[in-house]
């Protein structure tokens, strides 16, 4: 069997990867909080672990893998978000998961195994605190509970911070009814007006860190193979989930294996993120005419533990990569294998070697089978190569109704005329444009 390695953060080394039940490997990622559209950043983590869910799946067997997702959808900035539309939460939840798994679709990330809403697993959350205050590891205080710090000894394994690091890092409200500056909330009290739930501790709703260490406990067990996310996720929101965990299933750790991944970053090196203001967004590239697989290629053209620079030669190459592995696949059916792409990915995930292995295939059927394992070619070649038309087309439109918009009828007729030329003729209905072939 093919010998898996991982870099473990709570180790800050390389492991061999054996799972506790090979028959049921468990891995979970923390997932959006639906309240806007994701960035390309927050893809990285989408798509590197969907290529570590297909390894396994393809050393431990198809069914061997229990990978869950969470939606996060409760939470202030969806509080704020439904009372500025003057809308229930759950409208801007629902619609903002299913753009989420849109867009995450196109990039060709398969649906987790379970992906538990944090609304939906409320009585987990009010069970795990009740028993974190039961052992001495919460209090209640000011109709909030909050998780003792100091009651745990091991905390802070995880990120390894000293204590002041710790507090300046979470900026942790420095409240008056908390024993301890680093103490965080476990639940905390909802206005009339505000979503809540019934709780021992009067009507309320859940901190962020809770939802997680709850889902797994209920989904996955106390103690789970692979725990993952983003980077920016060691502190404080997983080294909380660990504290919680351990406390609360007598010392039975969280995870085996932590792995994150690293920042998605502009051309200027700074990260990209929604408080900076540098992001794209997966629906404005698409939007723009790049495919989904090319946007994928890109994000695994660097390994997720580096940092990986965004940028329009970034997604130029891919697809000058794509369009070269198409040509070479052709509409081959899937052959064996190639042992170099998996051992290279099963190096805890060398992306970059998987794909350099990748282009040196010559045999379409073992490129087209050796693709799937990183979630790559698996359109046809007939496909690519007809849809790239297509997606310059829909740009064009697209493009004609953004000048129709800013009144510039001069330039909406010169892209209908061009169209013309080429035989794309355009139909305005109710609802937009289409086009077909003359
Ligand atoms: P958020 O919606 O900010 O909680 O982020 C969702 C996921 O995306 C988390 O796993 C983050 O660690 C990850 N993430 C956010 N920004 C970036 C970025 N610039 N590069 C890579 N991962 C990111
Ligand atoms: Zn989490």
């Amino acid at each position: 069997m093919t010998e898996i390695r991982l870099h473990d953060t709570m180790a800050r080394e390389k492991r061999v990867f054996t799972p506790a039940d090979p028959k049921r490997v468990t891995m979970y990622v923390c997932g959006p909080t639906v309240y806007n559209r994701a960035h390309i950043g927050n893809a990285r983590p989408a798509v590197v672990f969907d290529v570590l869910a297909r390894l396994l799946r393809h050393v431990y067997g198809a069914d061997s893998l229990v990978y869950a997702r969470n939606v996060t959808d409760v939470d202030d900035k969806i509080i704020a978000s439904a009372a500025s539309e003057g809308v229930d939460p759950s409208v801007i939840t629902r619609r903002f998961e299913q753009y989420y798994l849109d867009d995450m679709g196109a990039l060709g990330v398969a649906p987790p195994t379970i992906a538990p809403r944090a609304t939906e697993n409320i009585g987990e959350m009010i069970a795990m605190i009740a028993r974190l205050v039961e052992t001495g590891h919460a209090y209640e205080a000011d109709g909030h509970v909050l998780f003792h710090v100091p009651s745990d000894p091991d905390y802070g394994a995880l990120g390894r911070r000293d204590r002041e690091a710790m507090i300046a890092g979470a900026r942790v409200e420095v409240a008056s009814y908390k024993k301890d500056p680093a103490d965080f909330v476990l639940w905390k009290p909802s206005d009339p007006e505000v979503i809540g739930w019934d709780s021992p501790w009067g009507r309320g709703r859940p901190g962020w860190h809770i939802e997680c260490s709850a889902m797994i406990g209920r989904h996955l067990g106390e103690t789970i193979d692979i725990h993952a996310g983003g980077l920016d996720l060691i502190f404080p929101h997983h080294e909380n989930e660990v504290a919680q965990s351990r406390c609360a299933h007598d010392g039975a750790p969280l995870a085996r294996y932590w792995v994150h991944n690293g920042f998605l970053s502009m051309a200027d090196g700074e990260k990209m993120s929604k408080s900076l203001g540098n992001v794209v967004t997966v629906g404005e590239l698409l939007a723009e005419g790049h495919k989904g697989e090319t946007l994928r290629l890109a994000l695994l053209s660097a390994h997720y533990r580096q940092p990986l620079e965004w940028s329009p030669q970034l997604i130029a190459q891919s697809k000058a990569t794509l369009d070269r592995l198409y040509r070479v696949v052709g509409d081959a059916e899937d052959g064996m294998i190639d042992r170099g792409v998996v051992d290279a990915l099963a190096d805890d995930l060398n992306t970059p070697l998987a794909l350099s292995r990748l282009a040196a295939i010559d045999e379409p059927a073992v490129l087209k089978a050796s693709a799937a394992v990183l979630g790559l070619l698996e359109g046809s070649a007939s496909t690519w190569f007809r849809g790239e038309g297509d997606a310059r087309i829909d740009a064009l439109v697209e493009a004609r109704a953004e000048a129709k918009k800013a009144r510039n009828f001069a330039e909406a007729d010169r892209i209908r005329a061009d169209l013309a030329a080429e035989g794309i003729l355009l139909e305005d209905g109710p609802t937009g444009t289409t086009w077909r072939r003359a």
